[in-house]
């Protein structure tokens, strides 16, 4: 009993998930990376990662055959808002639904466009700064699916937008191993990169176990990682995001070679050499430094300097490296053309 003198939900007997993918012939589609996961032990310690989530409003993306939704739902959620792309598991979780009567809502959609500030009651909401609201975030999705996901989502930690209208709200995901060491690598470690700097200056993110993928049926190449991710209450950068990664991702670009390097490919080629020695100074980073050597707080400066550098110069941030490699290479082919119509 509960102690509220309530009895804590438990869902009734049902077939099991492994039944429910026989009953309607839910075959994995490899095209689609479809990888189950029909041990309950198993998904009901991923949805502990969430943390407690009685009464919760919680969001799960691609359900599938509903191991880990049969888990959220014993964990005695008060609203589980279920989106899958495939049809075919519609069917399979709409029994689910009807054993859990007016908790579960499934949506037949994609969670790359779906809009999820309008998906949970407003009066959830909670100010950033308040302890995280009672709203979750908990899906095991394609790795293809799950990487550009949460970079959108960070995006939107950022801005505060999206499912960050609610406030602070905690996300529980899965990635390929290697992905989410990257997530959560530390200064100096081969895995730091990219990622590790744009989830870490938003978020507290932890790597909470891994799933050996013996585990899911059919069994991917991969191991598979828990990560949680709780937003934070002040960002470690106060930048705009899109200047964020664009700092960040110069820097990875030679992730070998020294920082000054990358922090070059900001500028345009006429002067480079002197705008990135000037930034380096202004964020007092040593150019000899390692990409994965520097600190978020390195990340910080740099991005403060790059802000003031593109405040004072407005064409700089739509400087691209790229199409200036490109016009290069044209401008040299047409010479070369040009020379050999000649006779040269
Ligand atoms: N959660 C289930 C489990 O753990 O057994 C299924 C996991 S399977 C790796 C990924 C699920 O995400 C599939 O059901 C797939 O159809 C669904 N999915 C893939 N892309 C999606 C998208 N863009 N939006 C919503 N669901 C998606």
């Amino acid at each position: 009993m509960a102690a509220s003198g309530k009895a804590a939900f438990r869902l009734p007997p049902l077939p099991t998930v492994r039944e429910i993918i026989k009953l309607f012939n839910l075959r994995a589609q490899k095209q689609l990376s479809q990888n189950f996961l029909l041990d309950l032990r198993l998904t009901d310690k991923i949805v502990r990662q969430a943390g407690k989530l009685k009464d919760a409003h919680v969001c799960e993306v691609g359900p599938g055959p509903g191991g880990i939704t049969r888990s959220i739902l014993n964990a005695d959620v008060a609203q589980l808002l279920l989106i899958e792309k495939d049809t075919r598991f519609i069917p399979g979780l709409q029994m689910l639904s009807e054993a859990a009567p007016e908790k579960v809502h499934i949506v037949h959609g994609d969670i790359l466009t779906y809009k999820m500030e309008r998906a949970f009651p407003k009066h959830l909401q909670k100010k950033w700064e308040d302890d995280p609201p009672n709203v979750h975030i908990i899906g095991n999705l394609p790795f293809s699916v799950s990487t550009p996901l949460i970079i959108r989502w960070l995006e939107n930690v950022s801005s505060r937008d999206g499912p960050f209208v609610y406030g602070r709200t905690q996300m529980t995901l899965t990635f390929q191993k290697e992905v989410a060491e990257r997530l959560t690598a530390t200064i100096g470690s081969k895995q730091r990169s990219r990622l590790s700097i744009m989830s870490q200056y938003l978020c507290t993110v932890q790597d909470c176990f891994t799933i050996p993928g013996r585990a899911f049926v059919p069994k991917p190449e991969v191991d598979v990682s828990v990560v949680h991710f709780t937003p934070l209450v002040q960002p470690k950068i106060q930048q705009p995001f899109k200047l964020v990664e664009r700092v960040v991702k110069s820097v990875f670009q030679f992730r070998r070679k020294y920082c000054c390097r990358g922090v070059g490919i900001l500028f345009p080629e006429a002067e480079r050499l002197e705008k990135s020695e000037q930034m380096l100074m202004l964020a007092d980073v040593d150019p000899i430094l390692r990409p994965a050597q520097l600190s978020i707080l390195h990340f910080k400066n740099l991005c403060d300097a790059y802000r003031k550098m593109c405040d004072e110069d407005t064409n700089l941030f739509s400087y691209n490296y790229r199409e200036e490699l490109k016009q290069k290479k044209r401008t040299r082919k047409k010479g070369y053309l040009e020379r050999s119509e000649q006779g040269d």
